[in-house]
């Protein structure tokens, strides 16, 4: 078996510096990138910090006590994101998700939500805010993030077994926890929850029916992910990816599946229904089956730097304009002008190569832009 190699290059520092352009692109609604796809979803990372340690985002060995957390001084205030994040909205994104590292984790979230939910879409329709965490603050936060406008949350869960779930949260984490928070997020209406299981051959892929079963009829969807190569800190291999299809026939055998129309353009999930009509599961494929073509999603780390794909290797830092007295109009312009040059498709590319090998570049981590 092959030695893991993990370097520690901090990717974060590289970062071109967001210009405003000479001639001013104005704020339409919809704008497209270089492959035609619009701007239409957010990704706002709140904090690089999480309580939890999964070795596929962030490997205790790496993420330890003495890793370079950003200091709170470099996060970007709530009063920052949200007027970035109107900009974005001028330009026709129409769902903003928050992530991190853990973003139930940031002190008072929910003023950020009160600010993000008070904006409107170029149609003048609320904004779809939604927000993925490890579930572990879920149950004293539930009521809270809904009475702010929080529509709806999704919960990372790798297995039901407390011994597998503590295993790859690497802190000992009771899994109990997690599913009163599901629990707590659904009373207070935050739903339909979405479940994301992250599925590694060899770790976890016999909790794959153990959680079905489970969530079959609870209303909750369920959702199976492909352990993906992000960042350059999870030792990725490709024996180690269980492909969705395998998935499906796997639960097809036990409960019978359908499959399901998309439910809107862009969508990451490939979905399929129960035969019995008790809910539905869905699988996201970025390793199998790359959906770059349809990818509609930009993402903000939390001091600021704005990403093109989740595999970036490089960002585009717009505090210095957002700090150095840059007018809305012109930080829209700047980010406009950086979306018309986006041409990533990181997973058609890894597909045409040979397993294991990857496009070159150091890839940013996923805990420091959001999954
Ligand atoms: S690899 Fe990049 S471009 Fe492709 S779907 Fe993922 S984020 Fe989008």
């Amino acid at each position: 078996m092959s030695e893991r190699v993990i370097p520690l290059i901090d990717q974060r520092l590289k970062a071109r510096a967001a210009v405003v352009p000479t001639t001013p692109i104005a704020a339409t609604g919809l704008l497209g990138d270089a492959l035609g796809r619009p701007l239409r979803d957010l990704r706002i990372s709140v904090t690089d910090r999480c309580n939890f340690r999964c070795s596929y985002c962030m490997p205790k060995s790496i993420f330890d006590k003495d890793y370079p957390y950003l200091p709170h001084s470099a996060l970007l205030s709530f009063e920052e994101i949200t007027r970035i994040a109107r900009q974005f909205v001028a330009h026709g994104v129409q769902k903003i998700r928050l992530t991190g590292g853990e973003p139930l984790l940031r002190k008072n979230i929910e003023i950020l939500i009160e600010q993000l939910a008070a904006l409107r879409t170029t149609e003048g329709r609320p904004l779809d805010i939604t927000l993925t965490t490890n579930g572990s603050l879920l149950e004293r936060k539930a009521r809270d993030l809904k009475a702010a406008g929080l529509r709806r949350v999704t919960v990372s869960l790798d297995g039901l077994d407390d011994a597998v779930f503590r295993a790859m949260n690497d802190v000992d984490f009771p899994v109990a926890d997690v599913l009163r928070g599901i629990e707590a997020a659904r009373e207070a209406g935050l739903g339909p929850v979405k479940i994301n299981m992250v599925v590694k051959r060899g770790t976890n892929e016999h909790e794959i029916l153990p959680m079905a079963r489970h969530f079959k009829g609870t209303g909750a969807v369920l959702r199976f992910i492909e352990y993906m190569d992000v960042g350059a800190t999870n030792g990725w291999r490709m024996d180690e990816v269980m492909p969705s299809a395998e998935v499906v026939r796997h639960i097809h055998q036990e409960l019978p599946l359908v499959q399901l129309e998309p439910s809107a353009p862009g969508e990451t999930a490939e979905r399929w229904g129960y035969a019995d009509g008790s809910g539905e599961i869905g699988v996201i494929s970025s390793v199998t089956q790359a959906f770059c073509r349809d990818c509609n999603r930009a993402r903000l780390s939390t001091e600021g730097k704005l990403y093109l794909c989740l595999f970036a290797t490089q960002g585009h830092d717009l505090k210095p304009l957002v700090r150095g007295g840059a007018s809305d109009a012109e930080l829209a312009s700047a980010i406009a002008a950086i979306w018309q040059g986006r041409d990533d498709r990181y997973s058609e590319l890894r597909a045409s190569m040979p397993p294991d090998q990857s496009t070159g570049g150091r890839r940013i981590e996923m805990s420091y832009i959001g999954g």
